[in-house]
């Protein structure tokens, strides 16, 4: 294989939902282009990142020194999976600590290389690479594993702080007219309370947005076939080059593990999927980070087994609980429920984490029920797979009023940690659905177009570019015709 040129730089920030986006991103561009691609990280994240690399990948993993204690984080906090919410603001603080140590990187780079980098793609909590960036000569973008629409709402609601001052409960975004309101239930817990100290938003007005501007661009993975209003929202406010590229997805053999063994092997879950029959299963997981409470957690084990369909269900601690803790069936499901499901073999708990992707592109599947987490999103829609949305925090109440509104492969079943569930309720929207319904035929009829839609925009053929591609090159190109300038300039 002939030698790889220019040295394309990724750093992600340190939480599981953000370095699966980018190792996605690492592989595609290491298959797509001949760049040599280095991804930067805390040591405790590059060594978990090495198993998932192929074993022919050139992608080089680089540590940054980092050490959670000096920062008042629990020692070896290197990665939200091991932090409680309330610190992960702390985490994201901490790590600009890392700004002097990024740009040495940069520089000692530049010098094994004698060229610097062609680009650096940082996360979006890491603005401050923009302005290292700009220092050294090298073009930059932010990425954002973020839906564009989801990641609007929430740029708006972080720049209008602060944002309870309405008088009712119902709200518009005053720069994001193209978005129906806002309801209260649909803010995170952190600005819902915001009396103008909400940390996050503070961190971003002061910290992090402003830095954004000095960026070059903004890569998305989504589609902007789908995304079409989020984009338009960043290309307006921003006025910089704006592109979606996804979806980037990571295989089930790739997927970074949230530190903690599967709860099941692809083959065992892949065995058991294969005696169903074709779109007769429900999978039902909220994600790496988010767990349900108790009470909601036997709500929806009673509405799982009252609807008489098959299951996938990721069970995780319920709030409360120690997220290592051991599975204590006696505790948090119905009595006897786990002896039920496993006799009937109607339905498999997966303790932790599962084999997500492996599960949503298997013809048994027919419906998810997610959190709304992008990246799970994107493995759903890729596969054609409706949603039962419950969202729990962050910008994923936004992902599932675009999934509903604007792409009809939705329904919303419940908001948030808190909220009282029903079973009788879980078990009319997983009939809605799941069952041929006018509605749930209605939304995997739109679930099919949106994988459609995502095909199209990744298609790489002679004579057909999909959208994605054709970003991807653009932002490439920009980012060419920069580094030729600068060693034009710098030779004469
Ligand atoms: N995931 C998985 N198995 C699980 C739970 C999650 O493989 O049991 C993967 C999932 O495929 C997705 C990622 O973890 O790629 C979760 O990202 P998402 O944006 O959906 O949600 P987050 O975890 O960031 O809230």
């Amino acid at each position: 294989m002939a030698e790889r040129e220019e040295n394309v730089v990724l750093f992600p920030f340190m939480a599981q939902g953000h370095i699966i986006p980018f190792l996605a991103l690492a592989l595609h561009i290491e298959q797509s282009k001949n760049y040599t691609v280095t991804l930067v990280n805390t040591p405790l994240n590059i060594k978990r990142l090495r198993p998932s690399l192929p074993p022919n990948s050139s992608i080089n993993l680089v540590e940054i020194p980092f050490s959670s204690s000096d920062y008042g984080l629990p020692p070896n906090a290197e990665n939200t999976d091991t932090l409680p919410y309330h610190q992960v603001i702390q985490l994201v603080e901490a790590a600009i600590s890392l700004k002097p140590s990024f740009k040495k990187l940069i520089e000692n780079l530049t010098e094994q290389q004698g060229n610097p980098p062609l680009c650096i793609i940082a996360d979006i909590f890491f603005g401050w690479t923009a302005s290292i960036a700009k220092e050294l000569n090298v073009f930059h973008a932010i990425f954002s594993g973020n839906s564009g629409f989801g990641l609007a709402c929430y740029y708006s609601l972080w720049i209008h702080l602060p944002h309870r001052y309405v008088d009712s409960d119902e709200f518009s975004l005053p720069d994001f007219a193209e978005a129906s309101s806002i309801h209260v239930s649909q803010l995170a817990f952190t600005i819902k309370e915001a009396d103008g100290s909400d940390p996050w938003s503070i961190f971003h007005q002061k910290k992090n947005l402003p830095e954004w501007v000095k960026s070059d661009g903004i890569l998305f993975n989504t589609v902007e076939e789908f995304d079409h209003i989020g984009l338009l929202y960043f290309r307006r406010k921003l006025g910089l080059p704006v592109r979606p590229i996804g979806p980037v997805l990571l295989s089930t053999k790739r997927q970074a593990r949230a530190g903690k063994e599967g709860g099941i092997s692809s083959e065992l879950c892949l065995e058991w999927l294969n005696t169903k029959p074709l779109n007769s299963v429900l999978y039902v997981s909220f994600g790496s980070m988010n767990t349900i409470s108790a009470s909601q957690m036997m709500q929806l084990a009673m509405g799982l087994e009252a609807s008489g369909k098959n299951f996938i269900w990721v069970v995780r601690p319920p709030i409360g609980f120690d997220l290592n803790s051991e599975f204590k069936s006696n505790e948090w499901l119905p009595k006897g429920f786990e002896e039920r499901i496993k006799g009937s073999k109607r339905g498999l708990l997966v303790h932790n984490w599962a084999p997500q992707v492996d599960i949503l592109s298997h013809k048994s599947v027919s419906t998810f029920l997610s959190h709304c987490g992008w990246n799970s999103v994107l493995e759903s829609l890729s596969h054609g797979v409706p949603i039962i949305g419950w969202p729990m925090a962050a910008e994923q109440f936004f992902n599932v009023k675009l999934l509903e509104e604007e792409l009809g492969v939705c329904v919303e079943l419940a908001r948030g940690k808190s909220c009282e569930i029903r079973h009788e309720d879980i078990v009319e929207k997983i009939e809605l659905v799941m069952n041929e319904t006018k509605k749930g035929n209605e939304m995997r009829r739109k679930a099919c177009e949106a994988m459609e839609m995502i095909e199209n925009a990744m298609k790489d053929e002679e004579g057909f570019k999909g959208s994605s591609v054709k970003a991807l090159d653009d932002f490439f190109s920009a980012a060419l015709s920069m580094s030729k300038k600068t060693k034009t300039e710098q030779n004469i």
